[in-house]
């Protein structure tokens, strides 16, 4: 198609450029002083992933220093949330560092509130400390661009590339750049994805055109799943999709409300209605009803039940608390620091918090494993902490060799938020220096025909629009292509209607389930009949091709997993009650490459914190 191809040789190759990916950047840099690290992000790491818009608190500080909280006590916040699974190595190895990465932002010039009283970081909650966060993002990734000998900015990467001599280890990445066209092949001794969590791939409750209005951002396009589950790495957890009680139509965070101003929740009869659920709850799930804080699943049920019995819609109360002069500039700039959306929306419908209580609603599910879920893949983790089965030579690298992760793509560590991301960032590029070292004398194969056949596949969408977009004269329908567009609109119906989305009220069941997967099949198979009309559709097929793979993954975790582990997430119909007897695990999938087949296992769940 007359586009270049641009090869780049490197050590340390970073996908995504988001938290994760910025700290592997800076980290890798620390130890590999004599290292080619690369970053490809397909954005702009100034502004790019989940943090581009800034933040108004780092959600996940020990404060070690002052004896605020110590790691064990966030491995039992995590895992208590999480309705006892999260891996215990993982969330605690990124706890005991999480304190030095926030100290690094300080000393690069985030602005972090401080108690005036105590001369402490302003505490939001016991976890969140509040920051000026608009430029959160730039500052970090500054110390990424210090630190690599390249970004790579506007880099869509689509897939990983294989080792032709050793089958299950990874021998770099290849893309394109999405303003340019030219194909981008790097080699690399280490691959580190960084590449963000997954929206869209549920249907949203905004649509038409309020549909880029997600919580989750909407570029984040399940590549940090996709990528590793096409090379044969194994995934965990792909079932504990994430649904989030946020402000309605803006998906405002409700963070700082709950914690900060002291707002809560009431029915539309101004009636408490947590606690009529109690017994309903604990029928379902035992005993974790009564843990302290409420799981967050659980909150959720209870908002889902209380709509469903007809007494919604739910409302923040922000009437008292807005009162206050302090708590009223609080709000405010809460979203402005962060979703200036949610603070538009509420000036175009006249809600003013301080005389109205907004509505609240629950969001179509994501996928991601940094917020209060934990998908992704399935890594090893530290020396000193891990069990066998949890441990084999090196920290947060992926069952790939020479493959690591970290934020969003890697499984088991929840509440790992913007810091614990970019904590996870440092921990796999130390650990991918040392991979490096240990196989200095056994370089990588990537054929010329393997680069040869990914390039043609690439570029597929391109050809088959222009081939095919003579026979029709007018509008998007042709009988020989389908536009991303139409086929993200298929793979989110489908989504939502089988697998759990909010049409369903997050129901499914095994028949639904399998229903689903039979149609994700076919969207499989008429994706290679999707037509991209120029780059930025050409973007947009492989943003899709990495939702419906990820989607794909979803769907037969949540088949696996014969138990509704966290109601208010979503729903086994079948099997309507929690099953600490037999569901006490982990669940984990491996997609064999070449026949495409899954297989699912159990992994034990260790209690390394009592
Ligand atoms: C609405 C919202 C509010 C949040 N609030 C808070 C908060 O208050 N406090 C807090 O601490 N945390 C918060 N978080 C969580 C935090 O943002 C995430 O935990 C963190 O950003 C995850 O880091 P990551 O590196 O995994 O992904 P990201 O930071 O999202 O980075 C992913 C990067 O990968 C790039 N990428 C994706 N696909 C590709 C591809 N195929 N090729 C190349 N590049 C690719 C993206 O462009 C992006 O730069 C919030 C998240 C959201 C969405």
């Amino acid at each position: 198609m007359g586009f270049k191809t641009v090869y780049e040789d490197c050590d340390i190759l970073v996908v995504g450029g988001g938290m994760g990916g910025c700290g592997a950047a800076f980290e890798a840099r620390h130890w590999g002083r004599d290292m080619r690290i690369i970053v490809a992000e397909k954005a702009n790491i100034d502004r790019s992933g989940a943090v581009a818009q800034g933040l108004y608190a780092i959600n996940c500080y020990m404060g070690m220093r002052w004896g605020e909280n110590q790691p064990e006590d966030h491995v039992r916040y995590a895992r208590n949330d999480l309705m006892g699974m999260v891996r215990e190595d993982l969330a605690y190895d990124m706890a005991r560092h999480v304190d030095s990465a926030v100290h690094k932002f300080e000393e690069w010039g985030l602005p972090l509130m401080r108690n005036p009283e105590t001369g402490r970081y302003q505490r939001e909650g016991k976890w969140q400390i509040m920051i000026h966060g608009e430029s959160y993002k730039p500052i970090v990734a500054e110390a990424a661009r210090k630190s690599a000998d390249k970004i790579y900015n506007r880099i869509m990467v689509t897939h990983l590339l294989k080792d032709e001599n050793h089958p299950n280890r990874v021998g770099g990445a290849i893309g394109f750049n999405v303003r340019t066209g030219d194909l981008h092949v790097f080699k690399a001794k280490a691959v580190i994805v960084g590449a963000g969590g997954a929206s869209h791939i549920f249907k949203p409750r905004s649509v038409g055109e309020g549909m880029g209005r997600t919580w989750y951002a909407p570029w984040s396009s399940a590549s940090a799943y996709a990528l590793p589950i096409m090379l044969g790495a194994k995934m965990t957890q792909m079932e504990n999709r994430i649904v989030l009680c946020r402000f309605k139509d803006g998906y405002g965070p409700v963070g700082a409300y709950f914690l900060h101003l002291k707002a809560y929740t009431q029915n539309a009869y101004g009636e408490e209605y947590e606690s009529k659920w109690y017994d309903h709850t604990k029928a379902m799930v035992g005993e974790y009803i009564d843990h302290h804080p409420t799981p967050t699943c659980l909150r959720n049920h209870a908002f889902l039940q209380e709509v469903a019995a007809g007494r919604g819609p739910i409302h923040m109360v922000t009437t008292e608390a807005f009162q206050d002069p302090h708590k009223e500039t609080v709000g405010w700039e809460n979203f402005l620091g962060m979703t200036v959306g949610q603070a538009v929306v509420w000036a175009s419908q006249d809600i003013d918090p301080k005389y109205i209580n907004p509505e609240l609603t629950t969001s179509e599910p994501y996928v991601m494993g940094s917020h209060a879920t934990c998908s992704g893949a399935w890594a090893s983790g530290p020396e000193d902490l891990s069990p066998s089965e949890y441990y084999w030579g090196y920290n947060r690298m992926m069952t790939v060799e020479g493959l690591f992760g970290a934020g969003d793509a890697l499984g088991g560590t929840a509440h790992a938020f913007s810091s614990g991301s970019f904590t996870e960032g440092r921990l796999a590029a130390k650990a991918a220096v040392k991979y490096i070292r240990d196989h200095a004398k056994d370089p990588a194969k990537v054929s010329d025909q393997q680069i040869e056949d990914l390039r043609k596949a690439i570029y597929k969408p391109m050809e088959h629009y222009q081939i095919y977009r003579n026979e029709i004269v007018a509008g998007t329908v042709s009988p020989h292509y389908l536009l991303p567009i139409h086929g993200l609109q298929r793979l989110e119906k489908i989504m939502d209607e089988y697998v759990g989305g909010i049409t369903v009220n997050y129901m499914t069941n095994e028949p639904l389930l399998k229903f689903g997967l039979d149609k994700l099949k076919i969207l499989q198979e008429d994706f290679e009949s999707i037509g991209a009309e120029d780059l930025h559709q050409l973007q947009r097929a492989w943003e899709l091709k990495h939702r419906i793979t990820a989607s794909e993954c979803v769907t037969q975790h949540t088949l696996f997993r014969k138990e509704t582990r966290w109601p208010g997430y979503y729903y086994r119909g079948d099997y309507l009650k929690l099953d600490d007897e037999n569901w006490h695990v982990l669940t984990l999938s491996r997609r064999d490459p070449e026949s495409g087949e899954w297989k699912m296992e159990k992994a034990p769940v260790y209690h390394i914190v009592d």
